[in-house]
């Protein structure tokens, strides 16, 4: 079976991915290209190694009177992608996309990565530069980079998006990160805006926390009132890349902005006020103020 799926390889320069084997007498090549396009690629094969292509070899292995052999089915029409096309991208050879995954995963640089692999490729016999299952690009091992970690250098523009529509209405105040400017989120959904209305208290509580967003090493603020029976009801959210006086007096002024009921004792208060948050925070680790 290797060796028809090489002599395919070879001569029609399509590659398969490893057998799926759904029965013990039965193995599915899929063509590499297989698996379905998402993001902003659309599928074209220049952009994206995912064309949901659905061409296949399959073997069905059977022993008839001690004689084993295979019925072969084939797929050979591929579709949304032309292998010959020297401007298409290929997928990334399966044993060299497990070593990049490994070395990533021990911390490696993108350009210790590219000469790590690039040296791969010599030492196992594979010599056309241009040959995109072997010779990776920067932005090949971004990409892997950004699958792995889950998070990625596209998570602000994600951020401005979310913020701008499906969030929109959740957000009181927003800052994007840029140069010098930290980043900053003041978030309250409709229902605590409502909840800090119908619950008017001379007293609020603050925490703050580091351990939800620790990939980025931002703050994370709760802003707590207590509910008629008591409990402690978070009104308010800040996310902040920056976490000074300045920057926390922001988001409670902004925060007042939109909250006519939340208000805080005078302008001239502000840094005396959170400098008291901060002080009872970091004093007891907590958020008692
Ligand atoms: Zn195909």
């Amino acid at each position: 079976m290797e060796g028809y799926i090489n002599q395919v390889k070879e001569k029609e320069h399509y590659y398969f991915r490893p057998p799926v084997c759904p029965r013990q007498d039965y193995y599915h090549y899929g063509c590499d290209r297989g698996n379905h396009s998402a993001g902003k690629s659309n599928g074209e094969a220049s952009k994206t190694r995912a064309n949901s292509c659905k061409a296949y070899i399959s073997f069905k292995v059977i022993t008839d009177a001690g004689i084993s052999g295979a019925i072969i089915q084939k797929m050979q029409h591929h579709t949304g992608h032309d292998e010959n096309n020297s401007k298409e991208k290929n997928r990334i050879h399966p044993d060299l996309h497990s070593l990049v995954k490994i070395w990533l995963q021990l911390g490696w640089s993108t350009s210790e990565v590219l000469i790590k692999s690039y040296d791969w490729a010599q030492q196992n016999g594979h010599v056309d530069k241009k040959d995109s299952r072997f010779y990776l690009t920067p932005n090949d091992i971004r990409l892997l980079k950004k699958t792995l970690r889950g998070v990625g250098d596209s998570d602000s523009v994600s951020v401005d998006h979310l913020v701008s529509t499906e969030l929109r209405d959740n957000i009181c105040f927003y800052q994007p990160l840029h140069n010098e400017q930290p980043f900053i989120l003041v978030v309250q959904t409709p229902f605590q805006k409502q909840l800090l209305e119908e619950n008017p208290h001379p007293m609020v509580f603050m925490d703050a926390s580091y351990k939800g967003i620790t990939a980025y090493g931002y703050a994370f603020y709760a802003l707590l009132l207590i509910n008629k029976t008591g409990r402690g009801v978070p009104f308010a959210y800040f996310i902040l890349s920056k976490e000074t006086t300045t920057t926390v007096s922001l988001c409670l002024q902004k925060l007042q902005l939109s909250n006519p009921s939340f208000y805080l004792r005078s302008d001239k208060c502000y840094p005396h006020y959170v400098f008291v948050l901060f002080f009872v925070i970091r004093t007891t680790g907590s958020m008692h103020v």
